[in-house]
Order: C-alpha cells, then structure tokens, then sequence
C-alpha cells in the first residue's frame, strides 16, 4: 500500500494512492488500527508523509561513502538527531540559509523507516515488526555547520529548516520484504550524483532498529534516516554544493521520487 498525507480543510489527513493515480481515504489511526476504504478524495497539497516525533539519523552506514569520506568504517552506528523542525514537504523547496549563513549545503539520499509501533529493546529477529513502512529522505546538510563551526556535533548542519524533505509516498512493509536489497539515487539537475544499493549498508535495517532500541524507546511515526551512498557533494573533486535554481531528486527503488527546488532562505 501506498499512504500519502495531504492537506484538507480539516487538517492533514491520509490517503492511499491507486497504481491509476487517484487517492482513496484512510480512516482510523495510522499507528493504532486503520482501514483503507474505497471512497475517492481528491487530495490537497502533498506533505511529507508523517510529521515525525523523532528523526534519527545514521551516519557514514554506507561503505563506500565511509570510504570517500576517509573516516573508515564505524564500530557501530552513529547516531546523530535531526530536529523536526527541518521536515519538508515533496515539491517544497530547500532554503539555502542566509542569516546563519552556509556556502556548504550538500545533499544526501536516504531510505527513511518509518515505525510504526512503539518499540524497546528490539532484537534482530523481530526488528522488522515495528516498521509500518518506508519512504525517500534527503538528508540536506549544511557542512561547514556540520564539520567545522559548531563543535564537530552534526546536529546544527543538518537541522535547518527545509534540511529534511520526505516522501512523497510512504509504502507499506509487505510490499518492500528487504529494505536492503534498493537501487538509490540522487539526481542534481538531470545528473545522477549517487546512484548505488542499500545493500551497501554497514549496519542494515533490522541492525539499526536493534541497535537505537537498545538504548531509547522508539516512538510510533519515528524516522530512522539510514545513511547515504558515496557520490556526496562535498567529497567530490571539484566539490558540489546546492545553488539557488538547482532541483535535486532522490528516487528509491520500490518507494518512487522525490522532487525539490533549491532557493535562497529569505531573510
Ligand atoms: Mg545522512
């Protein structure tokens, strides 16, 4: 199943959308028990999938990426947070920031889980029983602010606001069996700028859940970004960074395409 959340008079509220491209109303409560019905709608604007109340983050979980970024790779995961006030909706741009200025904002694709029931101290064996499903990230990152002006904690740099566009579908477990097993890319401006596999991952999905449950409770709607492929801007030569005009999408095997512009943050 494929959920999209739109915005209605009434507030947001979650539809399926068909393979024929309309959308059909979900009643109930995506995290408790819901019902996908039959009656049509025709969806308001598209949000990002959940409004989390959490995005986890995993860094350096790709191989190739630890690799490019000469960091080696790590014992376990690396957890950092990525404030909620960074969500961004499908289609709604990223805002280069101008006042808490950054020349350094870089973009990175991501498969985003989403859980979907309260989870603590998960093991491997059942750790894929507390996703509802999964959706496409960009783990926008502004890497000055990141690496070198707030004390080496990535939190600043990737939490800006507009730094985390989801969506624009979430898709259901049943129909994604191994989460590491997808073609993921990043295309910038027709270019595919990473274009690899999550079963690239250093710390697959079920070792990610096990791991973060092990210390926190995960909460229902949580986001667990799980890391990026090589092919980032900042490690290539010459280095690439986000420009005002630019257009970056991120596409996910099985999950569909994520699309925003790049503008300058008006301040
Ligand atoms: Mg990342």
């Amino acid at each position: 199943m494929k959920i999209i959340r739109h915005q209605t008079p009434a507030g947001p509220a979650y539809a399926t959308l068909q393979p024929d491209g309309s959308a059909r109303e979900i009643t109930g409560d995506l995290f408790g028990s819901f019902r996908a019905t039959d009656k049509v709608v025709k969806p308001g604007k598209i949000l990002a999938p959940i409004a989390p109340p959490n995005i986890l983050a995993i860094g350096l979980n790709y191989r190739k990426h630890a690799e490019e970024g000469g960091k080696g790779v790590p014992e376990r995961p690396m957890l950092f947070i990525k404030s909620t006030n960074s969500l961004q909706n499908p289609g709604d741009p990223i805002e280069l920031p101008r006042k808490l200025a950054s020349q350094e904002v870089d973009y990175e694709c991501e498969l985003a889980v989403v859980i979907g029931k309260t989870c603590k101290n998960a093991t491997r064996a059942n750790a894929l029983d507390f996703v509802l499903g999964y959706t496409a990230a960009n783990d926008v990152s502004a890497r000055d602010w990141q690496m070198r002006l707030n004390g080496g904690q990535f939190c600043e740099g990737k939490s800006f606001d507009t730094f985390c566009p989801m969506g624009p579908v979430l898709v259901t477990k049943d129909e994604i069996p191994n989460p590491n097993s997808l073609a993921i890319k990043t295309i910038l401006n027709g270019h595919a700028m990473q274009d690899w596999n999550t079963s690239d991952m250093v710390f697959d999905v079920p070792a990610l859940i096990e791991f973060l449950s092990g210390s926190k409770t995960l909460l229902p709607g949580t986001v667990i970004l799980t890391g990026t492929p090589h092919g980032v801007g900042y490690a290539r030569k010459p280095p690439v960074f986000l420009n005002p005009g630019d257009t970056v999408t991120i596409e996910i095997e099985g999950i569909g395409s994520l699309t925003n512009p790049v503008v300058e943050e008006r301040v």
